[in-house]
């Protein structure tokens, strides 16, 4: 009997918190969703907002993984004789798939991330919105054309480079799937995504989601699992490329391990960006801009603004006002609509991030507000993995909460006076993810974007990452871009061809 796509099936229809039990299987391949093979090794995952087990996490071994990639060879051979019109068209379906199915995929996606809905929307929506600029580039994928002397001619064809592989983070699972698969299927590539195993139930969707628009069996396919899964996917020879989301310890594995069959990688790493208030600001938009840097998916986000230099002279307002929102974020449920603030990924990962704020205050910071477990009032959230929003005053820059990625909603405010102090200051660190700046001086302004060592610098906004432009690292955070037309170029090969009209010139 043919599979009832997950988000059709009763369970997955109107989530709310507590509800959804997930028993169908995440793994998909060659256009079905596939059963684990030997589900000894079963693990966990939990639903942050209420530490209740959502689902089992089977990691796929070594014929699995190969099933998988073989699967999205035979897709890539039939996707990339395509037109590119025609890619086009089926990618758009998905994209209408996808915003018609967005209050559902979201509300999965809560689920299993711990966000609030109001936020999963927007990256539904995203996601939506990525496909569909990524259809109207495949149409327009071109080479270069040169003549050369005697009627003769030379030409590049941009091909693509064949199975490529994702694997990714937990903080925006279907987002991620989407920014890698979007730009990967424009241009004839098929693919195989690895989500990360505490989040592994939205790709299975968006695997049904390109099934259904009419995309050939096995070109965007899954496969669950960790470093084991992720090793298997880095060595295998079928796989071209390996576009990594994740930490920077983690990210010079697979890069060691693709360069072992010199495969092509793009690293989306970590990052600890700076983001510099002046006294020239419009304050409220610098305090609205610093809280939207920081509390975003609960602080777990790479690009956060979480080292925030703020100039000495408005650093009262300025803290008085960025703790007085702070408090008011409305934190709880993350699948009600008027929640701000959901749960964290994990147990560890808010154990985690409060040693880090307990650490803070060993070394002088001065907690101004939050940093503390929370327990909802709603009884189904006890066991969630909830902590309140922290403002951390009395910052130095040897500390370790301002030098480590915390990745929880944690700020760190730092006082500076000069321009010229606060930006050898901010560039003093091994990452280079984002930056910002809030400033009313337009020479200023421009001026620090051209300083910043990131790939990313927001003027008098933070956090707002249009899809059209690039996004990536500098230094340790990474290199290669997601998004923006320049990530073609990561997603394909050229060819020369040299054509010779007239008689060959031989010197034997
Ligand atoms: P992580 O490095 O622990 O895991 C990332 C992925 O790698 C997971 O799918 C994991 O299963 C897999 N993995 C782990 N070991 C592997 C191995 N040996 N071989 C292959 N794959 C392996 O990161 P995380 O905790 O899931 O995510 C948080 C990190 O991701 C943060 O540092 C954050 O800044 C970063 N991040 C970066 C971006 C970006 O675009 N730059 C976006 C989101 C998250």
């Amino acid at each position: 009997m043919a599979q009832r796509p997950l988000i059709q099936l009763p369970e997955f229809s109107n989530v709310s918190t507590g509800t959804l039990v997930v028993k169908e299987p995440l793994n998909f391949w060659n256009g079905a969703r596939v059963r684990p093979k030997d589900a000894k090794s079963a693990e966990p995952v939990y639903e942050p907002a209420t530490g209740r087990v959502l689902c089992d996490l089977v990691p796929c071994g070594e014929e699995e993984v190969d099933q998988a990639i073989k699967s999205a060879h035979s897709a890539f051979l039939k996707w990339s004789k395509l037109a590119g019109m025609e890619r086009a068209r089926i990618m758009l379906e998905a994209a209408r798939i996808i915003r018609e199915r967005r209050d559902e995929i979201a509300r999965v996606e809560v689920a299993n991330n711990g966000k609030t809905i109001t936020e999963a929307k927007v990256n539904i929506d995203t996601a939506a919105r990525c496909i569909e600029y990524y259809a109207g580039i495949a149409p327009t994928l071109a080479g270069q054309h040169i003549q050369l002397p005697g009627g003769s001619f030379a030409y590049t064809r941009r091909e693509p480079l064949g199975v490529c592989v994702g694997i990714g983070a937990w903080n925006f699972p279907f987002q991620i799937a989407v920014m890698k698969a979007a730009p990967a299927l424009a241009c004839g590539n098929a693919m195989v995504f690895k989500p990360s195993p505490m989040t592994p139930v939205t790709a299975v969707i968006l695997a049904e989601v390109f099934k259904e628009a009419g995309a050939p069996e096995g070109l965007f396919n899954v496969v669950q699992g960790g470093a084991e899964t992720g090793t298997l996917l880095c060595y295998h020879p079928m796989v071209a490329k390996v576009s990594f989301t994740g930490s920077v310890p983690t990210g010079k594995k697979v890069m060691e391990m693709s360069s072992k069959g010199v495969k092509q990688v793009t690293m989306e790493l970590g990052g600890k960006s700076p983001l510099i208030i002046f006294k020239d600001c419009e304050l409220e938009n610098a305090v609205k801009g610093a809280l939207m840097a920081n509390f975003l998916t609960q602080g777990q986000v790479c690009c956060n603004g979480t080292r925030v230099y703020v100039q000495r002279d408005i650093m009262p307002q300025f803290l008085e006002e960025v703790v007085k929102r702070t408090k008011a974020i409305p934190l709880g449920d993350p699948q009600l609509e008027g929640t701000r603030m959901g749960a964290l990924i994990s147990r560890p990962q808010l154990d985690k991030v409060l040693a880090y704020v307990d650490v803070a205050k060993k070394q002088g910071a001065k907690v101004l507000c939050g940093g503390e477990p929370f327990a909802p009032s709603d009884p189904k959230l006890k066991g969630g993995f909830f902590m309140s929003p922290c403002v951390l005053d009395n910052c130095r820059d040897d500390m370790t909460c301002v030098k480590e990625e915390i990745f929880g909603p944690v700020m760190s405010v730092l006082p500076f006076d000069t321009e010229e102090e606060v930006l050898q200051r901010a560039n003093n660190s091994t990452y280079g993810l984002a930056s910002g700046v809030f400033t009313r001086d337009v020479s200023r302004a421009h001026r620090v974007a051209e300083v910043m060592q990131a790939g990313s610098c927001f003027i008098n906004n933070y956090n707002t990452n249009p899809l059209e432009m690039p996004f990536g690292g500098y230094k340790m955070s990474g290199f290669g871009r997601e998004l923006g037309q320049v990530t073609v170029e990561y997603y394909t090969q050229l060819k020369t061809v040299v054509v010779e009209m007239g008689d060959v010139e031989s010197l034997f």
